[in-house]
């Protein structure tokens, strides 16, 4: 896409990024030659040197050149490749593990990958979003008394879709490592739209997806902190990615994800996009001062926006921005397009009748200072007729 088609505005970027020119030029020419990374000919040599540039270059990306990178059909896979009960850390004396998450991750890391509903716990979230890290801790230390034999994988998300608010990574890692256990880090909303150092922030295993950076969809990776990490196959057979995914590398995609991290170094554009983002947030609550921002206070991803307006539903809201050339989504939408309640709001104490409120207004590496105009714009007179409405309810009342 890269250009907005028939002048609409794409404000769905945590759904799914708009791909990125230099990753359509990258696929369509990788398209056109046979790349069977496993074949010793050319062709075959030079997808698997496509392949070895990708991770080289992501490794680099998140400032650890020693990470061992799966790459996977998505960040689905890749977290369900990271939630092992069998995983081996060379070096641990823990060879069986326990899942503890939050209420707020992403379906993929709730199902719990391939552990059993028994060996999943939750630590709490306060009601801003933010994990609870005093709960984290009295968690922890209860697991090591309890059950001293048994090591804890610890997933937390980076960022969440649904809200943009960011987790205290590095303060987390901090508690996680006390107890040599395992921090796995939901990234998907962060990797390629903010800078993120694994080693810093003492992520173990992180998950990607390249189609939320304007990468080709189809595309994840699993990067573990070093190949002392090794979750056990889910996929065998002619064990390509060192035997932790075997099936034909999908190189094409592969070469489209390395041209998505290439763009995103030479062209940053995080802060312009949290001024627009602050900048578009300030005016709505000056003007609309019925509008609620959730997280308003918070730590936030630069370019999502969680609202409510008063008196209308996330679905009448979003059909009326679509009819007026606007892409957002509501919060919580499942896979058949059905909106479903949002776990994650419900997870920080926000009522279902607001939470029916809420829609989502994410950008990203396109969005410009005119697609907030048009967005608020909409917004707002969308919001005058709602004010109108009920005027003319609360005269016919008195009338009555
Ligand atoms: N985790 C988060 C936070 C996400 O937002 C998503 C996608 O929406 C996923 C995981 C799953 O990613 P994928 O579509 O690559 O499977």
């Amino acid at each position: 896409m890269a250009k907005q088609q028939f002048d609409r505005i794409y404000f769905d970027y945590n759904a799914t990024a708009p791909i990125r020119e230099a990753v359509i030029d990258a696929v369509q020419k990788a398209m056109r030659i046979p790349s069977n990374a496993s074949s010793i000919h050319t062709e075959g040599r030079q997808a698997r040197a496509n392949i070895e540039n990708c991770r080289r270059k992501l490794a680099l990306s998140i400032n650890n050149p020693k990470a061992m990178i799966v790459f996977t059909s998505s960040a689905t896979e890749s977290i369900q490749l990271a939630l092992d009960p069998h995983l081996k850390h060379e070096g641990s004396r823990f060879s069986s593990w326990k899942l503890l998450t939050t209420p707020v991750e992403h379906s993929a890391v709730l199902a719990g990958g391939r552990f059993e509903k028994e060996q999943i716990s939750f630590v709490k979230v306060k009601d801003t979003g933010v994990v609870d890290l005093r709960d984290l801790s009295y968690q922890l230390e209860r697991f090591a008394k309890d059950s001293p034999d048994k090591g804890v994988i610890i997933s937390i998300q980076y960022a969440n879709s649904e809200t943009g608010i960011i987790q205290p990574i590095k303060e987390i890692s901090d508690i996680v490592h006390k107890y040599n256990y395992l921090l796995h880090c939901d990234a998907v909303q962060a990797y390629g739209r903010c800078s993120l150092d694994m080693s810093e922030l003492g992520i173990d295993m992180m998950s990607l997806s390249a189609h939320k950076m304007g990468g080709p969809l189809g595309v994840g990776a699993l990067v573990c902190a070093s190949d002392h990490i090794r979750p056990t196959p889910l996929l065998k057979g002619g064990g390509q990615e060192r035997g932790l995914r075997s099936g034909t590398e999908n190189s094409t995609a592969i070469i489209g994800f390395s041209a998505a991290i290439e763009c995103f170094q030479q062209s940053p554009f995080l802060d312009q996009l949290e001024d627009l983002r602050k900048a578009f947030e300030d005016k709505i609550s000056h003007e609309m001062p019925e509008v609620e921002i959730i997280g308003r206070d918070n730590e936030r991803m630069a370019g999502t926006t969680s609202l409510a307006l008063p008196q209308i539903s996330a679905s009448s809201l979003l059909m009326q921005l679509d009819l007026m050339g606007i892409s957002v989504s509501t919060g919580s939408a499942c896979s058949s397009g059905k909106v479903s309640k949002s776990h994650v709001l419900k997870a920080m104490n926000i009522d279902d009748e607001l939470s029916s409120r809420v829609i989502r207004i994410s950008g990203g590496h396109e969005t410009s200072q005119e697609h907030y105009d048009r967005a608020f714009d909409a917004l707002k007179s969308i919001y005058m007729k709602l004010l109108h409405r009920s005027e003319i309810q609360d005269k016919s009342v008195k009338i009555d």
